[in-house]
């Protein structure tokens, strides 16, 4: 794994305390889920979907519990919250949009969508924002709060809020990024 990168010797610093040098870097990292500084987003049993150790930490965290929340109403929100239906875990999936996916899908399949979503007995909630995440006496997840003021109890929260550059290991080098964070 790389560390960080010193640009000016054009070398690699890798985590056993390695070196490796090059001529030309690209940086192909991959990315990780959108964290928009909420309070409480780091509790454990709230955590986003990208690796294998998600899908690990998911079986642990939604293991007999009441509800779920997903905030974040795209694809990998989706496919969560199947996931969760399929384990016949209750849940409430928060879109901010005032239909499924309708920065993409056409209008009429979006509203479709959104049937779907309801058919299946997944709590719908449009035009809705999260606001916090409450911890319990263990630090764990309890509750998210909305930005209506509406507290929802739940014991696991899934943030699929988009994806962000996977590049915090090179803040410390000289790289300069336009997207990045
Ligand atoms: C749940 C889920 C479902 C998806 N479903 C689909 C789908 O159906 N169809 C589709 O087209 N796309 C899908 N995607 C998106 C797709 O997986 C990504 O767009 C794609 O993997 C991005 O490729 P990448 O090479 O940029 O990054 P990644 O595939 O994430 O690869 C990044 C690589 O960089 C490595 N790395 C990270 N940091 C370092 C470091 N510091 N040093 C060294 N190595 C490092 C990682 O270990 C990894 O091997 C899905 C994504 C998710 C999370």
């Amino acid at each position: 794994m790389v560390t960080t990168i010193d640009t000016d010797a054009k070398t690699l610093l890798l985590h056993h305390g390695g070196k490796m040098s090059y001529d030309v870097l690209i940086v192909a990292t991959g990315s990780v889920p959108n964290k928009f500084g909420w309070p409480g987003q780091d509790l454990k049993g709230v955590q986003g979907m990208y690796s294998y150790q998600d899908l690990e930490n998911m079986e642990v965290y939604t293991k007999n519990i009441d509800r779920a929340v997903i905030v974040g109403g795209g694809l990998i929100g989706i496919e969560m919250a199947e996931m969760l239906h399929s384990r016949k875990i209750p849940t409430t999936f928060l879109v901010r949009e005032p239909s499924f996916w309708n920065s993409i899908l056409p209008k009429e399949e979006s509203a479709m969508v959104n049937q779907q979503i309801v058919n299946n007995k997944i709590d719908l909630m449009l035009k809705t924002e999260l606001k916090e995440i409450l911890a319990n006496e263990q630090g764990r997840v309890k509750a998210v709060v909305l930005t209506n003021g509406e507290e929802i109890p739940c014991q696991f929260v899934g943030l699929t809020a988009g994806v962000r550059p996977n590049i915090d290991f090179i803040k410390s080098s000289k790289l300069h990024t336009i997207r990045g964070w």
